[in-house]
């Protein structure tokens, strides 16, 4: 569900029509609900009432730093994956004591800010990545809480590149490697074992794989409480998935249900990382049409808004519904959606059926806001869009348009140099 809604055939977010906020900051703009981030989070928080939890948002499917903020005022903890993350988290005013870090590839140094930080816990996934840790916790004279990511060897069946749970992926240790190395920590001085993390993949539409997980990990739990080490924390990842078209993914209830179900045994205070599941219906991208041109084979819809804005439909053939800001009556037909960019994969929508459109028209790409704004670039030097958050009536700009100035403001000629 999402506050997007028609009002006499007109957008509106929230209370603000759309096209308000376009003659503000122009086009192409993402707009965020708050009230639909708000009610996400409450219902997926509320789900888990019945036991220990902290739902740890993931950062880095919208990290905006007043999303974070309005997160942090619900409650929320947060699942970051760099040093970035680190710093956008605690600048929204996320308790350290809240945030767990995830990723295969953190360094010495975003591992020292963590510990300084004193963040909850550390999701090592790899045996070589604890030694490291072990290494900078001891020049800090700190003991390091850790969980280990495991690969439970779980198929999410969601699209390959977010599947994240199979032996051939990166991500996390084999069961009985993630066995022999929490042995080894006990009693460690600069390691703390206090946890156990599985993150199986994104954009999962059923509870079964997220249930074959958690038996995998509830055996590893029970194995390694047996060593004498005191375990606290489930960490069971994010990954639940939203509709972007027909997909029928599980309440956050009937999740939580499932979870806490089979996970009631281990006295384990449980955390979630929900990311898409929190902001992917609370944002959408609003773009103009720019041309339509059509080659007696197909027709063109060319808008201002390409795949460096939003690349999910490039990378993942992802579906987006796109919707017209302003109701149309009439004909239909089959158009491509595309951008400005010089590649052939830059499009939102091919062969689509939308209503006639011309030029100056402007279309709302909708479910844009989880791996949206994060994930754009300045591909062909376009800059950036800016991104507004509304809250009943009011809308505030939370990153203003990027401008010629900010993109060459990195880059140098050397001096002398030809
Ligand atoms: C990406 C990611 C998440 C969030 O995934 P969603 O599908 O957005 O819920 C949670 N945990 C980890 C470790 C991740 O990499």
């Amino acid at each position: 569900m999402h506050y997007f809604q028609y009002k006499n055939g007109e957008l509106f977010c929230e209370e603000v029509p759309v096209k308000e906020i376009v003659s503000s900051v122009g086009t192409p703009v993402y707009i965020y609900s708050a009230r639909t981030i708000s009610r996400h989070f409450r219902v997926f928080d509320e789900a888990f009432s019945g036991v220990s939890h902290l739902v740890c948002y993931s950062v880095k499917a919208n990290s905006n730093v007043a999303i974070l903020r309005l997160l942090a005022r619900l409650g929320a903890g947060a699942d970051i994956v760099s040093g970035g993350e680190l710093a956008r988290a605690l600048k929204a005013g996320i308790p350290a004591d809240k945030i767990v870090f995830s990723g295969v590839g953190k360094t010495p140094e975003e591992m020292k800010a963590a510990l300084e930080a004193g963040i909850l816990m550390f999701n090592v996934e790899s045996l070589d990545e604890l030694e490291v840790l072990s290494e900078v916790a001891s020049s800090l004279g700190k003991r390091a809480p850790f969980a280990l990511r495991v690969n439970p060897n779980v198929d999410p069946k969601t699209h390959p590149y977010i599947t994240t749970g199979l032996k051939k992926n990166k991500f996390g240790i084999p069961e009985e490697q993630a066995i022999e190395a929490y042995k080894k920590t006990k009693d460690h001085p600069f390691l703390y074992p206090i946890g156990l993390d599985a993150h199986i993949g994104s954009q999962l539409t059923s509870v079964s794989p997220f249930v074959d997980a958690l038996k995998r990990l509830k055996a590893i739990w029970e194995e390694v409480i047996s060593f004498g080490i005191e375990l606290k924390y489930l960490d069971m990842g994010g990954g639940l998935g939203i509709v972007y078209r027909d997909e029928e993914p599980p309440p956050p209830k009937e999740y939580a249900e499932a979870l806490i179900r089979e996970a009631k045994e281990l006295s384990a205070t449980l955390i979630l990382e929900p990311g898409r599941v929190i902001v992917g219906n609370a944002g959408v991208l609003i773009t103009k049409v720019l041309y339509t041109k059509e080659n007696g084979f197909k027709k063109f819809v060319i808008v201002d808004a390409a795949m460096n804005d939003l690349i999910r439909p490039s990378l993942y053939q992802a579906y987006h519904e796109i919707i017209p800001v302003e109701e149309k009556d009439g004909g239909k037909e089959v158009v491509d959606v595309v951008g400005p960019i010089c590649e052939s994969g830059d499009f939102f929508a091919r062969e689509r059926k939308l209503p006639v459109l011309k030029r100056g028209d402007l279309l709302a790409i909708m479910s844009a806001g989880a791996y949206g704004f994060v994930m754009s670039s300045n591909y062909n030097s376009r800059l950036r869009p800016p991104e507004v958050l509304v809250d009943g009536d009011k809308f505030y700009v939370i990153r203003r348009r990027e401008s010629i100035f900010d993109l060459l403001a990195l880059e140098s000629i050397p001096v002398n140099y030809v």
